[in-house]
């Protein structure tokens, strides 16, 4: 055995646990607006760091290519069984690392390269994976494109059906990154039907709404559900495909041995806790929360002059639009960083301009919610924002507003300080 074995990491690399130290306080000290970020509880994140980290278990439960699966086993079962009951769905794979391979492994099963897929346009809220250029899905497949509304800012299904018509494609994805709306999938499923696609829908970032009741579930509707479990989820990195029963065979293929080797056995356990801790009446309270400071912050915001794409939102997050303001995403990023509120800059739909610069700036209100703030702290939230972004350049107002984040944040703190 080497020596630094059984040491602490804050004795075998200093480097690396003071970068875990200086992010635990950030996280605890600053407000996360990140509407894909979320803190999972200890519990998820002890299993996440167990030494299930150290089994290889290619292959699902009872059918591996290696010994000594017989507790693993026992773990994924644990995490398909919860997600069938938190979801309601008829099978599930919980092995993707990723959501990106999640929408992968459904693309592999079923299309054949060059089908095309319809998913809502990158800036507009879509995710790089539902076709766009850049992305695997838009260079293997024909990537289709629908769009918000100009006017309301907001999903015209009449108008995806047209697109839909026109482009005939095998697979129409619904589900996004940064739209603020409720999402009608039974709408969807009409739309596909009428062209004979499959319908997926992609509940990354709502997954915890749905789970909750607070959001209506697709699983009558899709065909195929993928969602990562790091968001609104509350759970550790990585992913899910969800389907009907019969698809499950060709979902399972497709994940392993399609696109992935052996799974992250310790990320599957912290997955089956996070589904145990999704069933609590408490998670549902706070997930109904999330919605309710995301509704009151986007009414301060409005009452403060920012406008919203689509005036407002159903969900856990809003976009402003910053046109009015005279300022970009890139801007207004950088400026509330320093105040200690991070966000991220985001395209508005017909966005003038660059992707990397932006008008916009997506807020969500998950990791505030998870650690206890309420209403009260909404409306400071959007005081604070008015004030640095009505003056982004001055230091004064920056560090007023750094002192009070602190301060609020003191009250409500995410993890111990003790870790480190
Ligand atoms: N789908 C949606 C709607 C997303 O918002 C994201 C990530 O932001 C993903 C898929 C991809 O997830 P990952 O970053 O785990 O690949």
């Amino acid at each position: 055995m080497w020596d630094s074995f059984h040491e602490k990491l804050s004795v075998v690399d200093p480097e690396v646990w003071e970068v875990v130290c200086g992010d635990l306080a950030r996280q605890n000290d600053g407000i996360n607006l990140i509407a894909s970020e979320s803190y999972p509880s200890r519990a998820v994140l002890q299993a996440a760091g167990s030494i299930l980290t150290n089994k290889y278990a290619e292959g699902y439960s009872r059918k591996r290519y290696y010994g000594g699966c017989e507790f693993v086993d026992r773990c994924e079962d644990l995490a398909v069984e919860r997600a069938k009951k938190l979801f309601g769905a008829d099978h599930v794979n919980v092995q993707p690392h990723s959501g990106s391979q999640a929408n992968m492994a459904v693309y592999m099963a079923m299309l054949d390269p060059g089908d095309t897929i319809l998913g809502m346009d990158l800036s507009h809220g879509g995710h790089l994976t539902h076709g766009f250029k850049v992305s695997f899905s838009g260079k293997i497949y024909r990537g289709e494109k629908y769009f918000v509304s100009r006017e309301t800012g907001q999903l015209d299904y009449s108008e995806v059906a047209a697109v839909a018509k026109e482009t005939h494609p095998k697979l129409i994805v619904c589900g996004y990154s940064a739209y603020p709306r409720t999402i009608d999938f039974k709408a969807f499923r009409e739309i596909a039907d009428d062209v004979g696609a499959y319908l997926m829908a992609d509940i990354a970032h709502i997954a915890g709404l749905v789970a909750a009741g607070v959001h209506p579930s697709p699983v009558e509707y899709a065909d195929f559900i993928t969602t990562t479990t790091h968001k609104t989820l509350c759970g550790p990195r990585g992913a899910i495909v969800m389907c009907r029963g019969e698809y499950a065979q060709a979902i399972d293929k497709s994940v392993f041995p399609g696109i992935q080797g052996g799974p992250f056995m310790h990320l599957i356990a912290a997955r089956a806790v996070a589904f145990r801790e999704a069933m609590k009446p408490e998670w549902k309270r706070m997930q109904e929360n999330i919605v309710a400071n995301s509704k009151t912050l986007a009414s301060k915001m409005l009452e403060l002059g920012f406008d919203l794409v689509s005036g407002g939102t159903d969900n856990h997050l809003m976009l402003a639009d910053l046109r009015s303001k005279n300022l970009t995403g890139t801007v207004a990023e950088a400026a509330l960083g320093e105040a200690g509120i991070t966000l991220n800059k985001n395209t508005i739909p017909y966005d003038p301009e660059k992707p990397f610069v932006t008008s916009g700036v997506r807020i969500g209100t998950p990791c505030v919610t998870i650690r206890g703030m309420g209403g009260s702290e909404m409306d400071l939230i959007a005081g604070w924002i008015n004030d640095v972004l009505n003056s982004p350049e001055d230091a004064s107002v920056k560090k007023r507003v750094l002192d009070e984040v602190k301060v609020l944040c003191g009250k409500y703190p995410v993890y111990p300080k003790d870790e480190c």
